[in-house]
């Protein structure tokens, strides 16, 4: 059988070979044996069990806890041909009435159910009746109540086990540090089951926190404008209000943005969600309450514009980028008000004081990762008990490792305020007293006479904000209780007021600068590519749309993408592109190998063009006499002068007539619009005064200089 799975792997999902513990959990499943699955998000769980349902016989019994999850599963399975349905609530009576009768036929290799239903004495009793491949529990750490998504039904799953004791069970999850492990191994009665632990890593998500600025909207803009324009994406925010708003505001800057919160009405939410799932491009603002079971493989980036309140939130929200494993960020702007906030939420919460315990010391991780100085996914997979021996390199951390400096005598000026002012004013006030402020407030409280009055002058407001965060975030410095954020000392405070500790803080980094580099999916994409990559998408959102699926369930990014680079002129070519298995390459390959031809018959003959041009320039015609010869126009013969720029056969500064002072502020503007890569804005920069083959001059002139850079 084991053969037969690498050819339900080849013919059915079209891919080459297996990942590293996909053939073994298959192995063992298939011959019957129980197995624990701890694999990242986006790692290939899914298949672990789809491969075995498939090849054993009987129906494989999915249980998931999320109905979107189920549906989306459901659809991209048939879109490669298993014989795949669900029953949940949102199935009409005779819908699902024809479901069970598939089953009991034995006419479904996968059903996937909610727990709720399965354990119905009903359900139950009807799966006795059915042929069964195996049960596989998804997200199996909602058995944990130490975990954080806990499902009381799931508890009761161990049930399965005990009615069913001869079909193999295979329990998944992407989220379970060693206690939830334990849980679930007890809970589950899994104490058979082989486990395979690989990993926690995402290397293909590059994680930065940067420095909150005085707009964190605009850091936010300026970072999917640079980075992932047109690209999905998640962003979270704390509250519905800042949802809302974030939203509504994205949305005016041209963007596809649409809210997501408890509060809004469920046919809304559903909407939303649908069009995040089936749409391109789209980005939702949305508050926790998004992104359970959200399974759409090519969200390029999640934004937090708020602290999450422990690493496990964060790293399963920003888990959510990237599933298909290519390139995603996940970014997050965070400052002093987070701590802040977030610091007071604690201290007011009502919850038993070991609770409180464990939920602060998950803040103070949380913190200290922001406040890292050294390499963060290294940090992250500490922190769920994995090692990683060099730092990753795909951090902001290792891009760009930020400065320290030594804060002992600011620390000690910062907390000396604090004790000087009896310890019952906020940060901006103790600032101002730092900074020797004339204000009114102070005078009243006879602080202008302190000895910490105006001693702080070597830094400026901003820094000072710093060097608070960074104290607070290390315990050094309390907020009250009261929730007025007034700062207060605390034991951990006493070694640096008494000059027996050093401190050393981050430097604060000046707002982002330019974009260096764009990334499409990870492979750059670049002029006709970009053009035959628009064309690729174009035929999957066609196809798409006439189904009513999301265009990931007709091909993945990666698929598309190697379509690119390999440039299959054959069905036969077209097959050995991962991702293209018999059921879609016979529904599908017809229609993208047309996209093919029809981008290199363009190429060819835009080829022959440019040599025409090229021949003429070379004789020493400039750009208006050749228009006039070809019957073409200018913009149209600056257009192919492009293309010989790039290529390396033309220089700039023969091709345009131009002043050097007009050809930099065209590259400077195409710079600052998205790494150069959109002409339109730099167009209407100018008011039209360069056409666009002038454009397309400089364009490909930086592009030529950058590769230079590289190379
Ligand atoms: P998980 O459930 O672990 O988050 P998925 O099962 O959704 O991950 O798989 C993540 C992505 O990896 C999917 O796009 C899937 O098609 C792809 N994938 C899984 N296994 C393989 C494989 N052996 N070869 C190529 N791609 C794979
Ligand atoms: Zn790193």
């Amino acid at each position: 059988m084991e053969q037969q799975a690498l050819q339900v792997l080849r013919t059915v999902f079209g891919y080459e070979s297996f990942r590293p513990p996909q053939e073994q959990v298959i192995d063992t499943v298939i011959r019957g044996g129980d197995a624990l699955v701890l694999m990242p998000t986006g790692g290939g769980k899914s298949l672990c069990y789809q491969i075995p349902a498939i090849v054993r016989p009987g129906t494989g019994i999915v249980v998931s806890p999320l109905i979107a999850l189920m549906q989306d599963q459901v659809a991209a399975l048939r879109q490669s041909g298993v014989r795949a349905a669900f029953l949940n609530s949102t199935l009409g009576a005779a819908a699902a009435r024809a479901v069970e009768e598939a089953l009991l036929a034995g006419e479904l290799d996968l059903l996937y159910v909610a727990p709720e239903r399965l354990l119905t004495g009903r359900f139950l009793d009807l799966l006795a009746r059915a042929p069964l491949a195996l049960f596989a529990i998804d997200e199996a750490h909602c058995v944990s109540q130490w975990g954080h998504d806990f499902r009381p039904e799931y508890i009761q799953l161990s049930v399965l086990h005990e009615r069913f004791p001869a079909v193999p069970r295979i329990a998944l999850t992407a989220t379970a540090d060693e206690p939830t492990r334990r849980e679930i191994i007890a809970r589950l009665q899994l104490e058979q089951a082989q486990v395979f632990l690989n990993g926690f890593d995402r290397p293909n998500i590059r994680y930065r926190i940067v420095e909150r600025g005085s707009n964190a909207r605009e850091q936010l803009l300026r970072f999917i404008r640079a980075e992932h324009d047109g690209e999905a994406g998640i962003v979270y925010c704390l509250s519905r209000k800042r949802v809302e708003e974030v939203a509504h505001w994205l949305a005016e800057q041209g963007l596809t943005a649409l809210p997501y919160h408890a509060g809004l009405p469920a046919e809304t939410r559903r909407v939303h969600q649908e069009r995040f799932l089936r749409e391109e491009g789209v980005i939702i603002v949305a508050t926790i309450a998004f992104g359970m079971g959200i399974d759409k493989p090519d969200v390029r980036f999640v934004a937090h514009l708020n602290l999450p309140k422990s690493v496990e939130a964060y790293y399963q929200e920003t888990g959510r980028a990237g599933r298909d494993g290519l390139p995603a960020d996940a970014w997050m702007a965070y400052g002093l008000q987070d701590v802040i906030t977030l610091r007071q939420m604690l201290a007011q919460s009502e919850a038993d004081e070991s609770h409180k315990r464990v939920e602060h010391h998950k803040l103070d991780a949380m913190l200290g990762l922001c406040e890292l100085t050294s390499c963060r996914r290294q940090a992250l997979l500490r922190y769920f008990g994995d090692h990683l021996h060099e730092p990753c390199g795909n951090c902001d951390t290792c891009l760009e490792p930020p400065q320290t400096w030594d804060a002992t005598v600011a620390a000690q000026k910062a907390l000396s305020c604090v004790h000087r002012t009896g310890q019952r004013f906020g940060v901006n006030y103790l600032i101002d007293v730092l900074l020797g402020k004339d204000d009114e407030r102070l005078r009243r409280f006879g602080h202008h006479q302190l000895s910490v009055f105006g001693i702080g002058q070597e830094l400026n407001v901003n820094e000072w904000r710093g060097v608070f965060r960074q104290l607070i975030a290390r315990g050094l410095l309390a907020v009250d209780i009261e929730g007025h954020g007034a700062l207060r000392l605390t034991e951990r405070c006493r070694p640096v007021l008494r000059g027996e500790e050093t401190v050393l803080l981050r430097r604060e980094i000046k707002a982002a600068k330019a974009p260096r580099n764009r990334r499409k999916g990870g492979a750059a994409v670049a002029g006709s590519d970009e053009a035959l990559w628009e064309a690729l998408r174009a035929q999957r959102r066609l196809l798409a749309e006439e189904q009513g699926v999301a265009p990931y369930m007709i091909f993945h990014d990666a698929t598309l993408m190697e379509m690119m680079a390999a440039r299959p002129t054959t069905l036969a070519a077209l097959a050995h592109i991962s991702g293209v298995g018999t059921r879609k390459l016979e529904a599908y390959g017809e229609a993208f190998l047309a996209v093919l031809q029809q981008h290199a018959d363009a190429e060819t003959e835009r080829s022959d063009t440019v040599e025409d041009t090229l021949q003429l320039f070379r004789r020493g015609m400039h750009a208006e006499a050749i228009a006039h010869r070809r019957g073409l126009t200018v913009d149209t013969i600056h257009s192919h002068l492009a293309t010989a720029i790039a290529r390396g056969q033309v220089e700039l500064n023969d091709a345009l007539g131009l002043a050097q002072a007009e050809v930099n502020a065209i590259a400077d503007a195409l710079l600052a619009q998205d790494g150069g890569k959109r002409l339109k804005p730099v167009y209407e920069m100018f008011d039209g005064r360069y056409g666009y083959g002038v454009l397309r001059c400089v364009q490909a002139a930086l592009g030529r200089e950058i590769q230079d850079a590289r190379e």
